[in-house]
């Protein structure tokens, strides 16, 4: 049994003008100790399925799912008050997750609290001990210090301690170092591994950064316009990426062109879904587009046993068209 199972996930806001459906159509699982890389462009609809899970969607966004478990058990029974304690998030921006009024060991201490029941010296002790977890110098001076005391790099650290602080079983970094230098980084992603393999921590990690995802993760999740539209190990996605968006993003990575000084682009942007997909989201930008990608929806086709793609171009009902070329010249070859 995995550790987190999601069964069609559909995240939608209704506006006056319109209803976007932010997450369309999500299904996914982490087992314990592994990281699920995922990974998008933005507005793809990373961020919102994260906090569809951990239940932080306000109004007027409504979420929906076939399922969500987690140990096995329903969320919506079991209640988001209950299990986030053993569900924490670290977000992109430490200084806004972070309350500048009260010093970091007050809300290291307020974590412990609530989810710990540690109060008092046991609570100061457990949070001087957490702080120096994650790598923060003198941590016995620095707990009754301000977030705005610390540097970017040392309040990402604080923020992680107070996500440890909650005990949990699945921590969602949404991304956690794009705010941060590279060496900084470089640093957090090394903590974060470091203490993924101490506590078996699963790990949910949003990011747009495709370099990220090959360092940290075990399984990637490619996300487009609210879909998962490749699913794959991290070596398989990155050896024989299938989907030819996934292609457009790792021909983009700085080093893994063939040809030319130009990087290459995927041109256009991310549209907003706003209605039941009755074709490829990715076709007006993509290179291999033929005419059923305008009027069918891809589903999930398995490519080999661990390895799902969303593209007609895999689909044996589909007759197969030529690519019309562009991402191959840059990949190199057509695995279909
Ligand atoms: S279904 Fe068609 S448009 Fe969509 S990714 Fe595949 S080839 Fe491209």
């Amino acid at each position: 049994m995995a550790l987190l199972e999601v069964e069609e996930l559909h995240t939608t806001f209704h506006t006056e003008k319109e209803t976007i459906r932010a997450v369309d159509g999500v299904s996914f699982e982490i087992e314990r100790g592994e990281t699920l890389g995922l990974v998008g462009e933005s507005g793809s609809g990373k961020s919102v399925t994260a906090r569809s899970v951990l239940g932080l969607v306000d109004e007027p966004g409504i979420v929906e799912a076939e399922a969500m478990r987690f140990r096995g058990d329903d969320l919506a029974e079991v209640g988001w008050e209950q299990a986030r304690g053993d569900l924490s998030i670290v977000f992109q921006d430490p200084i806004n997750s972070m309350n500048p009024v009260y010093t970091v060991g007050n809300q290291i201490e307020e974590a412990l609290r609530i989810h710990q029941n540690l109060r008092g010296k046991a609570a100061t002790d457990e949070a001087i001990s957490l702080l120096k977890d994650v790598g923060i110098p003198d941590a016995a001076r620095r707990v009754d210090e301000y977030p705005h005391q610390f540097s970017g790099g040392m309040r990402q650290r604080a923020v992680i301690a107070i996500a440890l602080a909650c005990d949990p079983d699945l921590l969602v970094c949404d991304e956690p170092t794009t705010a941060l230098d590279v060496t900084i980084q470089a640093q957090i992603l090394d903590l974060l591994d470091e203490l993924q393999r101490e506590e078996d921590l699963a790990v949910l990690f949003i990011t747009h950064d495709m370099g990220v995802i090959e360092e940290t993760a075990d399984r990637v999740s490619v996300m487009y316009a609210g879909e998962l539209i490749e699913t794959a190990p991290v070596d398989k996605l990155f050896e024989n990426p299938r989907h030819p968006y996934t292609r457009g993003l790792l021909a983009s990575i700085p080093g893994r062109t063939v040809n030319g000084d130009r990087l290459p682009t995927i041109e256009g942007e991310v549209p907003t879904a706003t209605s039941e997909p009755d074709s490829c989201r990715f076709a007006p930008r993509c290179a291999y587009a033929f005419a059923d990608c305008n009027q069918v929806h891809p589903e999930r086709i398995n490519v080999s046993e661990d390895h799902g793609a969303a593209c007609l171009l895999y689909d044996e009902r589909f007759p197969e068209e030529p690519p019309a070329g562009g991402i191959d010249a840059v990949v190199g070859g057509d695995e279909r």
